[in-house]
C-alpha cells in the first residue's frame, strides 16, 4: 500500500456551487489543509459521465435507497416507497438534470488522508443537519425533504469520495493521468517530514 500521505481523492465542485460564487471559498478550506491541488477543470458534463459516476459503487443504489428510507423512519415520516432501488432511480434521475445544469469544477486533491480530511471539511451530505464549520454546514440551506418534496437533488454544493477505493476509480472517469501533475510543495516539508533538518541554517 502506498504511504498515507500520497492518498487521492476527486472533489467536485456542483453547480450550485460555481452558481453561488463559492469556487474561491471552497477551494481555500481544501488548500488550507495542507492538501495539495494536482487537478483542477471547469466543464458541463454529460448525463452518461454522471451516471457512471454514481454507479461506480455496485451497492451505491441499495445502500441510498436504505439509508433515505431510514432517515425517513427516523423522523417519523413515510418514506415515498419501501422499495430502496426505485427510490434511487428517482435520486439518479435528480442527480443527472441537477449536475448537467452547468458548469462544474473538478479537482482531485493529494495528500495525507486525503479522503477523510476532504470530508471533515466538507460536512455531512445533508445541509439541514450538516455540522457547522463545513462548507456544507456553513455555506448553504437545503434538506432532503424540501428537495424531495420539490422532486430535484438535495443542493449541496460538493461532491466528495467516500473512500480511497473510490476515489481512485472516480479519478480515472472525470481525469487522464496526463491532467494530474506530480509536484512538490514546500509545505511538504513542514507537514511530512521526519527530521525538520532542513529550517535552520
Ligand atoms: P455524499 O457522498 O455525501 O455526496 O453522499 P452519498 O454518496 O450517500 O449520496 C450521493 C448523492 O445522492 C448526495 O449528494 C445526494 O444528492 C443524494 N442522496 C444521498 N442520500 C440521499 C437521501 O437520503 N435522500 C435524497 N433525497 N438524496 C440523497
Ligand atoms: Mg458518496
Amino acid at each position: 500500500m502506498d504511504h498515507p500521505r500520497k492518498e487521492r481523492t476527486l472533489v467536485l465542485i456542483k453547480p450550485d456551487g460555481v452558481q453561488r460564487g463559492l469556487i474561491g471559498e471552497v477551494i481555500k478550506r481544501y488548500e488550507q489543509s495542507g492538501l495539495k491541488l494536482v487537478g483542477l477543470k471547469m466543464f458541463v458534463p454529460t448525463k452518461e459521465l454522471i451516471e457512471k459516476h454514481y454507479l461506480i459503487d455496485p451497492e451505491w443504489r441499495v445502500k441510498t435507497g436504505q439509508k433515505t428510507i431510514d432517515s425517513y423512519r427516523k423522523k417519523g415520516k413515510k418514506p415515498p416507497s419501501e422499495d430502496p432501488l426505485k427510490i434511487t432511480e428517482i435520486i439518479l434521475n435528480n442527480l443527472k438534470r441537477y449536475m448537467v445544469s452547468g458548469p462544474v469544477v473538478a479537482m482531485v486533491w493529494r495528500g495525507m488522508h486525503a479522503v477523510g480530511i476532504v470530508r471533515k471539511i466538507t460536512g455531512g451530505t445533508e445541509p439541514l443537519t450538516s455540522d457547522v464549520g463545513t462548507i456544507r454546514g456553513d455555506l448553504t440551506i437545503d434538506s432532503y425533504e424540501v428537495s424531495d418534496i420539490d422532486g430535484r437533488a438535495v443542493r449541496n454544493i460538493i461532491h466528495a469520495s467516500g473512500s480511497p477505493e473510490e476515489a481512485e476509480k472516480e479519478i480515472v472517469l472525470w481525469f487522464n493521468e496526463k491532467e494530474l501533475i506530480n509536484y512538490r510543495l514546500v509545505s511538504e516539508e513542514i507537514l511530512y517530514d521526519v527530521n525538520l533538518d532542513g529550517i535552520l541554517e
